[in-house]
C-alpha cells in the first residue's frame, strides 16, 4: 500500500475475491499526512484488514559511517571543519528518508534510486515476506501496477514466480498483478469507490502521484503544486538539504539532482570539477528552493518535465512507488 490509487484498488480487488490477506505499507518518513490518513482508515471504510506498517532503520549504517569518518576522513585529506560538521549531524533522527540520506551523504536520484529499495522493498521483504517464507508458506504478493502506465510495465506478466534472494528459504514467492489490464485512471478510482473509498485528497489538488511527498521523480508542474498548497513540505526538504549537506564531503546535497537544474545545465558540473561550485553558489541558490521557483515559471521556454517519468526496474517490477 502506498496510499495511492493503484494500491488502494488492489486492496479492494482482494476484498472482492473474498480471500484472507495482509496489507502492508512502508513508512518512508516522506509522506503527506493525508496519505497516512488514507492508509490508516482504509480498513474502517472497507471492512478489510488494517494496513500494517513497516519502517526502515538505518541506525547501524549511520553508526558505521560515524566510525569511518572518525577514522578515515582526515587521513584522506578531508579538512577538519568538514569532519567536525559531519560528526555533528550524524545521528539517527528516526525518519527513514532523512536517515537514509544521512547515511549515503546524498539524496536519491533517478539514476541512483536507492530510496525504493532501501525504504520500501527491503523493509517489506525483511519484515513480512522472508519471515513468512521461512515458515515454508507460499506467499503471493499482489502488486498494483498497470500495463498502461509505461512501456516496461506493458510487458510484465500477470503472475510470476520470484526466486532470486529467496532461494535459501523453504517457501515460494509469487507476484500477482491484478490491475495489469485495467486501462484508465477512472477505472482504478471506480474500483475503490465500489467500496466507499474516495481518492486520496492529494489527487484533488492536482497531484499525479502520492507515494512520497514529493517524489524525487515528480514533474515540474507537481513541484509547483506542492509549494502552492503545502509550502511546509518544501520548508521541510530545505531543512533536510542543510542537514545532509553537512554530512557529506562535498558540502552540498540537494533533493533534486543539481546536474538536472534546467537553468545551470552543464555549468554546475564544470564548476564542481574545478572546485568552484561552493564558492560561487550557496545552498539557497541551487537547492530545492531554486527548483521550486523555476517550477513556477516558464523560464527559458523549458516546459518539459524536469524529472523523467520512467522509473527504475525495481519500481516497475514491484510497483512499490506510484
Ligand atoms: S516514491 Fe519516489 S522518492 Fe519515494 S521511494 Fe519511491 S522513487 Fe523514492
Amino acid at each position: 500500500m502506498s496510499g495511492g490509487k493503484d494500491s488502494t484498488a488492489t486492496y479492494c480487488r482482494a476484498i472482492e475475491r473474498g480471500i484472507e490477506f495482509r496489507a502492508v505499507a512502508a513508512d518512508t518518513g516522506n509522506e503527506h499526512p493525508a496519505t497516512y490518513e488514507a492508509v490508516n482508515t482504509l480498513h474502517l471504510k472497507t471492512g478489510g484488514p488494517r494496513v500494517e506498517w513497516v519502517k526502515a532503520n538505518f541506525d547501524k549504517q549511520i553508526g558505521r559511517k560515524r566510525w569511518f569518518i572518525e577514522n578515515h576522513w582526515q587521513g584522506a585529506g578531508v579538512p577538519v571543519d568538514i569532519v567536525d560538521r559531519a560528526l555533528d549531524v550524524l545521528d539517527p533522527t528516526g525518519n527513514p528518508f532523512l536517515d537514509l540520506c544521512l547515511w549515503k551523504g546524498r539524496f536519491p536520484s533517478r539514476k541512483a534510486q536507492f530510496c525504493t529499495e532501501e525504504l520500501k522493498i527491503k523493509p517489506i521483504d525483511e519484515g513480512i515476506t522472508r519471515p513468512l517464507l521461512a515458515t515454508g508458506a507460499t506467499v503471493i504478493s499482489w502488486q498494483g501496477v498497470r500495463a498502461a502506465e509505461s512501456e516496461v510495465r506493458r510487458h510484465l506478466p500477470p503472475f510470476q514466480r520470484i526466486g532470486g534472494q529467496h532461494v535459501d528459504l523453504p517457501g515460494k514467492l509469487y507476484v500477482y498483478r491484478p490491475l495489469l489490464r485495467v486501462d484508465t485512471v477512472e477505472e482504478v478510482f471506480a474500483i475503490a469507490r465500489r467500496h466507499g473509498v474516495e481518492p486520496n485528497p492529494l489527487y484533488r489538488w492536482g497531484l499525479k502521484r502520492v507515494g512520497c511527498f514529493p517524489c524525487i521523480n515528480c514533474a515540474k508542474s507537481e513541484l509547483a503544486l506542492v509549494d502552492g498548497h503545502f509550502p511546509e513540505q518544501i520548508e521541510r526538504l530545505e531543512a533536510w538539504e542543510a542537514i545532509v549537506s553537512e554530512a557529506c564531503k562535498r558540502g552540498h546535497a540537494t533533493f533534486f539532482n543539481i546536474v538536472n537544474d534546467p537553468v545551470m545545465e552543464g555549468e554546475w558540473l564544470a564548476l564542481e570539477r574545478d572546485g568552484l561550485a561552493m564558492q560561487r553558489f550557496s545552498l539557497e541558490q541551487f537547492g530545492i528552493r531554486r527548483m521550486v521557483e523555476w517550477a513556477k515559471t516558464d523560464r527559458g521556454g523549458r516546459q518539459y518535465s524536469l524529472f523523467a517519468r520512467d522509473v527504475s526496474t525495481i519500481c516497475n517490477q514491484w510497483g512499490a512507488c506510484e
